[in-house]
């Protein structure tokens, strides 16, 4: 015998670490859609924004770039950044159960790519090697770009370093190779900017992160804990305050709708008679099994709970008397039947009223079943008894 409960209790603990790993893995998944979310609504701006600065650089340098590159870049900004307005207009249309991680990431990498090695490679194909001002105008524009993508993909920090990259690198990679003291100077000055942009990022992001974490796990941890307040700790059924919360609110339902409602109160027999002879935690089991068996029976619509003991309490939304009786016959069934090694009989008595005779409110309703429960017991138990 103690072996087994030994057994028992690492069984628990094992639960209780797989159910550790499983809240971890959904609050993982939770945090990555909520930084999905975040990357979509800040970077709405970013489409617009990367297409109007170059368009404000070429409008500045018309005259100092060749019109032919200059206009090929704007069609294929222009190009990319509809495409991307699609992706923004098809993800706020979609359902909030379908903006996932899994759905969206790719998709969005795959834009952000393509968007941005047009913006690196355009401006490389516009600087004019012979212009050292038009050359300052755009570095100017494109360090401004890579700042406001600190702003844009915060939520994601590879994003952002991606994004930086491919539009600085190429024109930075160009002013190094032309050799002259102020094109070099001019390269490591951005690069200057660009070490401080990518340690912005990397806190930007962290606290992201930690602030999505920790809303999620004070949301978890409020659910648990209301659950835990709501719930019988021995047998997974509502314990007697949420079932009488939860009655009251069925009652009134009823009532409104005109609909029948029933209330089964259920006690086990000799239950004392276990505990003394087989232990405490025997019984408990016993009330474990009973209380799977009394959840098993009955429709999502009812309401089921434990009141103290070895007492339960159900009560059945729009069912009939005869229904109501037929259903408890077969529960005291079911309970007869159970095996619970070491105990060679468990039983339990049924008390059975309606609010289609006579039992208007709900405290009335309870106690008419609650009596209906002790003639059982006074005519021998093991039996089911309809409230007169
Ligand atoms: P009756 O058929 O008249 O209902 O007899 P009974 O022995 O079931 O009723 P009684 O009210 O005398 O005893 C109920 C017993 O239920 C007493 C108590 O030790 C036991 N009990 C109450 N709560 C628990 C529990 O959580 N676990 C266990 N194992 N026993 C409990
Ligand atoms: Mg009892
Ligand atoms: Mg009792």
């Amino acid at each position: 015998m103690v072996l087994l409960f030994e057994r028992h209790d690492q069984a628990e603990q094992m639960d209780s670490l797989g159910r550790k790993r499983d809240q971890d893995i959904l609050i993982g998944e939770q945090v990555r859609t909520d930084r999905l979310h975040q990357l979509f609504r800040q970077s709405t701006s970013a489409v617009l924004g990367s297409f109007l600065a170059a368009a404000m650089l070429c409008l500045l340098c018309w005259d100092r770039f060749d019109h032919t590159i200059t206009v090929a870049w704007i069609a294929l900004l222009a190009g990319s950044s509809l495409v991307r307005t699609l992706m923004f207009v098809v993800y706020f249309r979609s359902p909030l159960q379908e903006r996932t991680a899994q759905r969206w990431e790719r998709t969005y990498w795959s834009t952000l790519i393509v968007s941005a090695s047009i913006w690196g490679g355009g401006a490389l194909a516009v600087m004019p090697p012979q212009d050292l001002l038009a050359q300052v105008l755009v570095m100017l524009f494109a360090v401004g770009m890579s700042v406001s993508a600190v702003s844009c993909y915060s939520a994601y920090r590879d994003m952002t370093l991606v994004s930086i990259g491919v539009v600085l690198s190429p024109c930075t990679v160009w002013l190094f190779v032309q050799g002259s003291a102020v094109q070099v100077g001019i390269a490591l000055a951005v690069l200057v900017f660009a070490s401080f942009v990518v340690t912005a990022s990397r806190n930007l992001s962290d606290a992201l992160e930690k602030a999505f974490r920790l809303t999620r796990e004070v949301e978890q941890a409020h659910s648990i804990s209301t659950h835990a307040a709501q719930t019988d700790e021995l047998t997974g059924l509502k314990n007697r305050r949420a079932f009488f919360h939860n009655a009251q609110q069925l009652h009134s339902y009823c009532e409104h709708n005109r609909l029948p409602l029933c209330a089964l109160m259920l006690d086990m027999d000799h239950f004392k008679l276990i505990n003394d002879t087989y232990g405490h935690q025997v019984g408990d089991q016993v009330l474990r099994q009973v209380g799977v068996v009394i959840s098993a029976s009955f429709p999502d619509a009812g309401i089921c709970g434990r009141l103290g003991g070895e007492e339960f309490a159900v009560l059945l939304p729009d069912t009939s008397i005869e229904a109501a009786l037929s259903v408890a016959e077969r529960l005291i069934q079911t309970i007869a039947g159970l095996k619970a090694e070491p105990v060679s009989y468990i039983t339990a008595s049924l008390g059975v009223a309606s609010t289609q005779t006579g039992n208007k409110d709900l405290h009335h309703l309870m106690n008419s079943a609650d009596k209906a429960l002790y003639r059982a017991k006074a005519l021998g138990r093991n039996q089911v008894v309809a409230a007169e």
